[in-house]
């Protein structure tokens, strides 16, 4: 009985999340309702090599009580796919939903961008997208007080580009070689196996670059209403070039036409408990109804000129380019019409890569942005194989690939035939584009590790304290900082206090008075 999970022997009544209990017509419990209806007449049981099985209710035994025969295949083939089911989980964002759509041009921007994918408006590009939460496990709440993925494929007829983003445009760290670290405070104490808020503040506090984004994550925004309400952006400096080869740095902003909804701590708190799947199940329910979410994007440009003088480094993922001076520029629109028909086919296969662009969009110097173009591709050869890329999901399948690259484990397709494997070769393998030739830039500087602790920290949180915020907003985000801070040792929140106080003197002093008043009566804290 031990190889079997106790899940299977809980009330499916204790199994239903509680906000759907009352939900009988809501789509998502329609599913399985709705496959007998598609399914008039069933297939035949088969067993893995497509033979029919007899009996799918008992195992093969000596006599009514056993014992057991190994010459039960029926039973041993199921078994042992069974014990292989689970591929590794996602180190980051292993929580997530996703569902098809499709991009469309409104606004013509080729004077910056050759990209097929923004030829004409009212051209139109199938996409997927994937969201998730970042740090927890792929049985984690939705409604966590965490950033959110936000993963966009376009399936264009140059190659698939995907946009690797989050709901937030900037992150807690400007240098790459501090991404593991930063993750594993997140995730758990590897003593305990218990998140550690000391973890989480000692290296926030000690790394004051995280401020800008810590106050997003503390703020309303920190705990969206569902997938459908929240923005999405590339947040890194790309380059876009037209076809002339002129080239500008970018960035994309895609903006929910949903309206911003969040939810207040309180009632994440509590959907944590009570209904753990809340996000994906609206995002299902409200695809199958047939209300569409839909997002529109919009790029700012900044020239090669502006870039060099700027007064603060352009590629640095701690910091916006502000609006007014960087003006939102309309592209198009996308919208998710469609939900994954196997969520582990479309949604757990999916693999998105920032080094996965198509001609007319390359990268910035953005050190973060080169970091991801290695981890991603190495993170998918592990979790998926090295033929990832040839998963239906992943596949560039409106333009196909034609290189030399072969077998590889779980090769499936032609392994492109008779081509040549080889190049070059003289038996018409595949050739090169004259026109996708990469923009040429100069590069100058002395070869060291550059330490960017201190790059002006603090200007951009000071903008979004004083002239973003309201008076309310200010209040529940230093709660919320307060909140968490609380658990932590003194000379953590000490240093902490000193960094928010850098922002604003009432910020640090709201956010101590916060800690005073949790604890007060019951100072549950390691003083050192
Ligand atoms: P603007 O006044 O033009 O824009 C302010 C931005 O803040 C809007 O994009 C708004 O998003 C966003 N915003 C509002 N509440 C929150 C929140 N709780 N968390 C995150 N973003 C929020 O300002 P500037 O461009 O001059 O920038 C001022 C400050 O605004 C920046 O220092 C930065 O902190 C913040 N900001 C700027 C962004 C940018 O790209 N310039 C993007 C996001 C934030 P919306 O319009 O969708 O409601």
């Amino acid at each position: 009985m031990s190889l079997f999970t106790n899940d299977a022997f809980l009330s499916p009544v204790l199994l239903k999340p509680i906000s759907s209990m009352s939900g009988k017509s809501c789509p998502h419990a329609e599913q399985l309702s709705q496959y007998k209806i598609s399914q008039a007449r069933p297939h035949t049981f088969t067993t893995s090599n497509g033979a029919p099985i007899f009996n799918k209710n008992a195992v093969l035994t000596a006599g009514p009580r056993g014992p057991m025969l190994i010459q039960d295949v029926v039973f041993m083939d199921e078994m042992a796919h069974f014990d292989r089911e689970r591929i590794p989980e996602r180190v980051v964002h292993a929580k997530g939903a996703g569902a098809h759509g499709y991009f469309e041009v409104t606004h013509d921007i080729t004077k910056y961008c050759k990209a097929d994918i923004f030829s004409e408006v009212g051209k139109r590009t199938p996409m997927f997208l994937r969201f998730s939460t970042v740090g927890g496990e792929s049985g984690s709440a939705d409604t966590a007080r965490d950033p959110r993925g936000f993963a966009m494929k376009f399936y264009t007829e140059e190659g698939n580009w995907d946009l690797v983003g989050n709901n937030t445009p900037i992150f807690f760290i400007r240098d790459p070689i501090l991404f593991p670290n930063f993750i594993h405070t997140q995730k758990r104490n590897p003593a305990t196996h218990l998140k550690d808020p000391n973890m989480v503040w000692d290296f926030f506090s000690l790394r004051p670059e995280s401020t800008h984004q810590v106050m997003f994550l503390f703020s309303d925004r920190g705990t969206p209403d569902g997938l459908r309400h929240m923005n999405g952006y590339g947040s890194h400096t790309f380059k876009l070039v037209n076809k002339d080869g002129e080239a500008v740095y970018c960035k994309f902003h895609c903006k929910t036409a949903q309206k911003i909804k969040n939810l207040s701590a309180e009632e994440a708190g509590k959907l944590a408990g009570t209904d753990p799947d809340y996000s994906i199940r609206d995002l299902y329910d409200a695809i199958e109804k047939g209300d569409y979410p839909q997002w529109n994007m919009f790029i700012q440009v900044m020239t090669f000129e502006q870039a060099e003088n700027f007064r603060y480094n352009p590629f640095d993922l701690t910091k916006v380019w502000s609006h007014s001076e960087f003006p939102l520029i309309p592209v198009g629109k996308f919208v998710l019409n469609r939900n994954p028909s196997n969520y582990f086919a479309e949604v757990e296969q999916s693999a998105f890569c920032p080094a996965h662009v198509v001609p007319g969009i390359e990268f910035s110097p953005d050190k973060m942005l080169q970091g991801r173009l290695f981890s991603y591709t190495d993170t998918h050869f592990h979790r998926l194989g090295t033929n990832y890329i040839h998963l239906p999901i992943n596949c560039p399948y409106r333009s196909r690939s034609h290189n030399t690259q072969r077998d590889g484990p779980m090769n499936f397709g032609d392994n492109q035939g008779g081509a040549p494997n080889y190049h070059p070769n003289s038996f018409n393998g595949p050739v090169e584009r004259q026109d996708v030739k990469e923009s040429v830039f100069h590069v100058t500087g002395d070869v060291t590790r550059y330490n960017s602790h201190d790059e002006d920290n603090f200007s951009q949180p000071a903008d979004f304290w004083n002239k973003v915020l309201n008076k309310e907003e200010r209040q529940r985000l230093a709660d919320n900082i307060a909140d968490s801070l609380a658990e932590c040792k003194q000379f953590i929140q000490d240093r902490a206090i000193s960094n928010f106080s850098q922002v604003s003197a009432d910020f640090g002093r709201m956010i101590r008075e916060g800690i005073e008043k949790k604890n007060k009566g019951v100072d549950h804290r390691h003083h050192l």
